[in-house]
């Protein structure tokens, strides 16, 4: 499983999201899945919607092939 390496500020402090990542199938985006906007840097996806397309549901879990 992935994590995502993006920044969250959190009240003046920045530390990083360690979500788990998600892609999107509808338009490929990566990114992690928050609650709310703005938490992470590298937010793709709030409540299991993506941000880039708006397709709602379509997320899966990323795993990076090496
Ligand atoms: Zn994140
Ligand atoms: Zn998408």
């Amino acid at each position: 499983m992935t994590r995502c390496l993006g920044t969250i500020i959190k009240e003046g402090k920045s530390h990083i999201c360690h979500h788990t990542l998600y892609y999107c199938i509808s338009c490929g985006s990566v990114g992690c899945d928050q609650y709310s906007f703005s938490q992470c840097s590298n937010q793709g996806f709030l409540y299991c919607k993506c941000l880039v397309c708006g397709v709602n549901g379509q997320s899966k879990i990323y795993y990076y092939d090496d």
